[in-house]
């Protein structure tokens, strides 16, 4: 055991955190990556054996929002195709004690040596009449610029829940810096504006750039592949314990003490309902909230069920946060996420190629190899459809002469240019067909769908955690008063850093870990771009000049 961590810890808090790690239980609600990051730190930082922490995931894998899965057969799917970039600090602090599936390297090591191999540096980030435009100038007014500037030097807390459209003129959103913003973050107009200021400022270093998507770094496969599973495999080999299809639905407190305490964890398991009593030294990890929570897969003849509420969300992520938080301030306020789904839903699709013609003919169209170019954006489209084609192969296992190609768009109650129907009611097919015209292939269209499974997936809260928020909306990451409890994932505040990142929830569950157990460690600070006066000059003549 690390004592020498617990320096400057008063010698009865030292007492009870000895006890927790000697002899308590860790109880992690979720298997997303911020509870197996949790259980990681816990290991490796605090050396509790990982039998004593137990995972509790409603479905029946872990990974959470960092999914990958499918067969060539039936296509595959990721919800989501995760960029990363040099200063997910917590990440790749994680990452780096944590083995590669082959153990020849640390999946750190990995995706750095990966992304010296492939850089991405996109020729088409914009395609409008089926031409690509290299490097696209930003168009920004004088105007914008200068909201720009005043919103990354405007306290957060001034910002209040302001949207980002009470900020800038309507022209704002029709420039090429909008376009490419909006659809390389996710973000959209009536979003939080304080959320886009600390986009702004974390992401200063990478405005240089920025059309071309330059300091984006990708992982080998997709996320679940290269991280979620090397992740699960050292957490097995630690021995801790999972349980899947195991849906927390409430908290038992004891409040009888100086500071609050959960005294069970209330569960449904196979239709029961299960009561784990915690003792005084365990400790509870919760995961708030998710952004995937009631997603729906449709198929290629097939559209996505498509809910607007969280009524078929069988996680139960947002029951059990209202659940909890009903009366309790200091857990935040669960509503202003999680009903809005008119400003938090958008679809994306995963389509599994058999007939190479697609690649090859968006290849010759872009000038990139797949997996170089990022995000590739058709501002013309009523969806405003993106898509990327990864490095193949893009699944471990996955065939030679099978592709797999991800994309999205953010309005999605539009009808599209050539398919009358809001995208959200469309199936797989009607979805590729669009995108063929968007591109302008018709000659080998007929042949490219006839070989191509396309699943469109609906996700009602994807940018939930981009809604415009107040202070205290987010719970602190262990909550005032309370001796055993900790909040992690993107709906707990974290000062300066971003939500819809990896590095947000694994920050969270470092800085969960750290703070519960009165470590003497800190996670890695937030990088700061903005206080470098060369990535500030940088960034403003990048945007003023192109
Ligand atoms: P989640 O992954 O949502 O995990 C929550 C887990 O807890 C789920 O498995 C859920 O089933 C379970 N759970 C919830 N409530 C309960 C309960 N009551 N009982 C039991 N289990 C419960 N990140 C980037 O860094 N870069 C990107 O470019 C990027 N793009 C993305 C694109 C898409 C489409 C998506 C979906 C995500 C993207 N992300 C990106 C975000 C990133 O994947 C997420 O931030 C991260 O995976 C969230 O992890 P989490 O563990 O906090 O929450």
């Amino acid at each position: 055991m690390k004592r020498s961590d617990y320096a400057g810890v008063s010698a009865l808090t030292r007492q009870a955190r000895d006890e927790a790690i000697d002899s308590g239980h860790f109880y992690l609600v979720g298997g997303g990556i911020a509870s197996l990051a949790a259980a990681a730190f816990l290991i490796r930082d605090a050396d509790v054996p990982g039998c004593r922490i137990t995972i509790l995931e409603a479905l029946g894998d872990a990974g959470g929002s960092l999914d990958g899965a499918g067969t060539p057969r039936d296509g595959y799917v990721v919800r989501g195709g995760r960029m990363l970039e040099s200063k997910y600090l917590c990440t790749y602090d994680l990452f780096d004690s944590i083995p590669t599936l082959d153990g020849r390297s640390s999946v750190t090591k990995q995706i750095f040596d990966w992304n010296t191999t492939i850089r991405t540096s996109s020729k088409a980030r914009l395609v409008r009449d089926g031409k690509r435009e290299d490097a696209p100038a930003y168009g920004l007014a004088e105007s914008h610029l200068l909201t720009l500037g005043r919103l990354s030097f405007e306290p957060e807390a001034l910002l209040g829940d302001s949207r980002i459209s009470d900020h800038f003129d309507a022209d704002f959103f029709d420039t090429n810096f909008w376009i490419m913003w909006c659809t390389t973050f996710a973000f959209q107009p009536w979003h939080s504006a304080a959320e886009f200021r600390r986009y702004l400022l974390r992401f200063a270093h990478m405005t240089p750039g920025f059309n071309q998507l330059h300091g984006i770094m990708r992982t080998v496969y997709n996320q679940y592949d290269s991280m979620v599973r090397p992740l699960r495999k050292w957490l097995d080999e630690h021995g801790v314990v999972f349980r899947n299809h195991t849906r927390v639905v409430d908290l038992r407190y004891d409040e009888s003490g100086e500071l609050n305490r959960v005294a069970a964890i209330v569960c449904e398991h196979d239709n029961r309902r299960d009561e784990i009593p915690l003792g005084e030294h365990d400790k509870v990890i919760v995961t708030l909230g998710s952004m995937t929570a009631g997603s729906s897969l449709g198929g290629t003849d097939r559209p996505a069920a498509c809910a607007g509420n969280d009524s078929n969300d069988s996680s139960g992520a947002w029951a059990l946060w209202k659940t909890i938080a009903a009366g309790r301030t200091e857990f935040g306020h669960p509503s202003v996420f999680a009903d809005h789904v008119d400003e938090s839903r958008w679809l994306s699709f995963t389509a599994t190629l058999h007939d190479p013609t697609l690649f090859s003919l968006i290849r010759d169209l872009t000038g990139n190899v797949p997996g170089e170019g990022g995000l590739i954006t058709f501002p013309q489209s009523n969806w405003l459809a993106s898509i990327v084609l990864p490095h193949q192969p893009h699944f471990i296992g996955q065939p030679k002469d099978v592709q797999v190609l991800w994309g999205y768009g953010l309005f999605v109650d539009r009808p599209g240019n050539f398919i009358a129907k809001p995208m959200v009611e469309c199936t797989g097919r009607e979805i590729m067909t669009e995108l063929l015209r968007h591109l302008k292939i018709e000659a080998q269209a007929q042949r490219i769908l006839d070989d191509a499974i396309c699943i469109p997936c609906v996700m009602p809260f994807i940018t939930s955690q981009f809604l415009r928020r107040k202070r205290g909306d987010r719970p602190q990451v262990v909550p005032e008063g309370w001796a055993n409890l900790a909040f992690v994932g993107q709906f707990c505040e974290l000062p300066n850093d971003v939500v819809f990142t990896v590095e947000y929830s694994i920050r969270s569950a470092q800085t969960a870990v750290y703070t519960l157990l009165g470590l003497n460690r800190a996670a890695p600070a937030v990088y700061k771009g903005q206080h470098d006066p060369r990535v500030v000059y940088g960034a403003a003549s990048e945007l003023r000049h192109h």
